[in-house]
């Protein structure tokens, strides 16, 4: 089979080698697609550490080639869409079902082989069986979309709430659906006018570019008809959009809710005096724990739309053009398809 081996940071090798055989409880997947997210442009260039050799790759979906012995969950010719994550088992964050914050969590395509490869060799916990006709793009958003259902969760997110969704990108996106899904009213937040035009079709009701001189608070404040929007939910992940979810007066209301999904690896700057007099509660949410099931029915109802989100699709052989597309303001999800010529 065809794999791209990352050999050290921006030096990606295409190589051919053996197809793994499945153990026992392991399952064989012939990826169909594997999408680029931030992480993946990390571990190309090195700023996130990996062991190398290293087949990158977390957001995959396919089709079982062969399972071994023992295996229950899933049969040869399944679709299947990848959980990529899972704890220990064992630890204290295990045993409480919080195994997504566990600390010897084990990430494919960050510490083992994952989707960048035509086959990729999983645990059968990591394997979610979908039906047969979920399109390989559409089950492709499996993964992105688990984040933002329990980012959306952890808001407590009601009907005729008013939401601002901070990024329109894949992240964004998925959440201002979820959002509406859930009854509530949104505004998102991008950088740019470039995505908004989509999120508005998407169902969000306002819309604000920060970088071009768009209002955030007034925004939030019209939406919502007072001061400040019930929730927040972060998906950009930057400083500037920290900064704007925590540290602007009057865009969530007192008592309002922030929920942080966005991986800020940059320091933000906030004054927190207002956090406290408002009594803003601020949560994390960390990928998945028990949403994965929930996002996989929620493509195959068709309750989710993903296809307009799928920007740019690449064969194997050009892993690096699609992850410098990543970057690329025009992007929202790029995608490798592992068998295309
Ligand atoms: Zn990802
Ligand atoms: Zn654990």
């Amino acid at each position: 089979m065809r794999a791209a081996v990352l050999r050290g940071p921006r030096n990606f090798d295409l190589q051919t080698v053996g197809e793994p055989v499945p153990a026992a409880g392991e399952v064989l997947v012939r990826v169909g697609a594997a999408g680029i997210c931030g992480t993946d442009y990390r571990i190309w260039t090195g700023e996130r550490a990996v062991r190398y050799p290293l087949v990158p790759g977390h957001e995959f979906i396919g089709q079982v080639a062969a399972v071994g012995p023992a295996v229950q969950r899933v049969t040869a010719g399944e679709r299947v869409a990848i959980e990529p994550n899972w704890g220990c088992g064992q630890c204290d964050l295990c045993e409480a079902k919080r195994g997504n914050l566990c600390l010897m969590r084990t990430a494919v395509g960050i510490d083992r082989d994952g989707g960048f490869a035509q086959f990729a060799l999983l645990p059968e916990r990591a394997c979610w069986p979908a039906p047969a006709d979920v399109s390989d793009e559409r089950l492709l958003f499996a993964e992105p979309l688990a984040v933002v259902v329990r980012a959306v969760a952890r808001s407590g997110a009601g009907p005729g709430e008013s939401a601002a969704v901070l990024g329109a990108g894949t992240l964004g996106l998925l959440a201002l659906q979820i959002l509406r899904a859930r009854g509530c009213r949104v505004l998102v937040l991008g950088r740019t006018e470039r995505r908004l035009a989509l999120a508005r079709r998407l169902g969000a009701e306002a819309t604000v570019a920060t970088g071009t001189g768009g209002d955030p608070v007034a925004a939030a404040r019209e939406l919502s008809g007072r001061d400040g929007v019930d929730l927040v939910v972060e998906t950009a992940g930057t400083a500037a959009a920290i900064e704007l979810a925590l540290g602007k007066v009057g865009f969530v209301r007192p008592g309002g809710r922030v929920v942080l999904t966005g991986l800020p690896h940059d320091p933000a700057t906030i004054e927190f005096f207002w956090l406290v007099r408002r009594e803003i509660d601020v949560r994390g949410s960390m990928i998945y724990q028990e949403e994965f099931g929930d996002a996989v029915a929620l493509l195959a109802r068709g309750m989710i739309e993903v296809a307009p989100l799928l920007t740019h699709r690449f064969p194997l052989a050009s892993i690096e053009a699609a992850l410098e597309t990543h970057r690329r303001p025009e992007a929202i999800k790029v995608a490798v398809f592992p068998w295309e010529p």
